[in-house]
């Protein structure tokens, strides 16, 4: 069984943040293409603000962290994405409160409570063309490949492949949800950018769990 400690949630967030800063371009190419061109500028400029603060959270629980990962990106990120992210680490942070450490149904019950913020706030469901075909695929795998009794590292490595297929599935549908569904049919053809960062951070846990 998988066991994370306040460094490894620490550490994963800082990997995030790195990921982040590397795909920043990445990001802001795919979001030209059907929005205003900034979702990579905008997650880059929120997670180098969480990073500069985590190591006033250490010596807190992992909920603590989460939550104020979360309340820095909304706070930094804007756009769109700022809050629904910022949603996503608060709500994980509300079912780790007061952990010092985390196992297999905790981050699955935590990956479950943030999709559902980012459902509730951003009133979109999969097939939207948003970072929710990222991340609903990679959750429904996860629990799907623990109840098949895989180890949480095997499950979670489908669950990237999962999110992956849901990247590429944006390609073929209109966004409904956010900037991109203003263009409706034109946007058909693109890759939608908050799936990829999603699908990237999903990536990045996945990578730091199989070490
Ligand atoms: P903005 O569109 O305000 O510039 P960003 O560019 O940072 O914000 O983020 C755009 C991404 O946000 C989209 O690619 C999409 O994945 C996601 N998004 C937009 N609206 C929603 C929503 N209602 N629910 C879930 N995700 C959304
Ligand atoms: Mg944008
Ligand atoms: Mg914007």
């Amino acid at each position: 069984k998988l066991i994370l400690t306040i460094n490894d949630v620490a550490k994963i967030i800082s990997n995030i943040a790195e990921v982040i800063e590397e795909n920043k371009q990445y990001l802001t190419d795919l979001d030209a293409a059907i929005g205003d061109a900034d979702h990579g500028i905008n997650l880059d400029r929120g997670f180098k603000a969480v990073k500069e603060k985590i190591p006033q959270f250490l010596d807190k629980d992992i909920g603590a962290i989460l939550k104020n990962v979360g309340m820095v990106l909304v706070s930094t990120v804007g756009g769109a994405s700022g809050p629904l992210y910022g949603t996503f680490f608060m709500r994980m942070g509300s079912i780790a409160l007061g952990k010092k450490a985390i196992g297999d149904n905790d981050i699955v019950a935590m990956f479950e409570a943030g999709l559902s913020g980012i459902k509730e706030r951003g009133k979109a469901q999969a097939g939207d063309k948003t970072m929710i075909d990222a991340i609903e695929p990679a959750l429904n795998e996860l629990k799907k490949s623990l109840e098949d009794g895989l180890k949480f590292n095997e499950a979670l490595s489908i669950a990237v492949n999962a999110s992956y297929s849901g990247v590429e599935m944006t390609k073929k549908i209109a966004a409904r949800r956010g900037r991109a569904s203003y263009l409706g049919d034109r946007s058909i053809g693109h890759q939608d950018p908050g799936a990829t960062s999603a699908y990237l951070m999903i990536k990045t846990v996945a990578n730091y769990v199989d070490k």
